[in-house]
């Protein structure tokens, strides 16, 4: 039996995006208490997979609204693009950004 983990990222009512996070393998019958929930190292690894996956989205939501004017909803013209370092102590991330 296999138990995926997704996230989803919800505006307005409507999800607008559906992400894998992971897969755990389960035996269909439980035959020790090893199988039951979330191991130690596998919590860790979904809260991290979480936090990649929003720090990203949220990165990319953060650009469109961005590079939109807000009165009209045009898009801006982009003067350039530079490197920024995101670090939320768990998750380092590098990525593109409009200035
Ligand atoms: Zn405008």
């Amino acid at each position: 039996m296999v138990w995926v983990v997704k996230l989803e990222q919800v505006i307005a009512g409507k999800v607008v995006s559906r992400k894998k996070v992971m897969a755990l393998e389960r035996p269909e019958k439980l035959q020790s208490l090893g199988d039951l929930g979330l191991r130690l190292e596998e919590g860790k690894a979904v809260v991290a997979a979480i936090q990649k996956l929003l720090v990203t989205q949220q990165c990319e939501r953060h650009d469109e609204t961005r590079t939109h004017c807000a009165e009209c909803g045009k898009r801006r013209r982009i003067k350039d693009y530079r490197l920024r370092h995101f670090d939320t102590g768990t998750v380092k991330l590098t990525k593109d950004a409009a200035k």
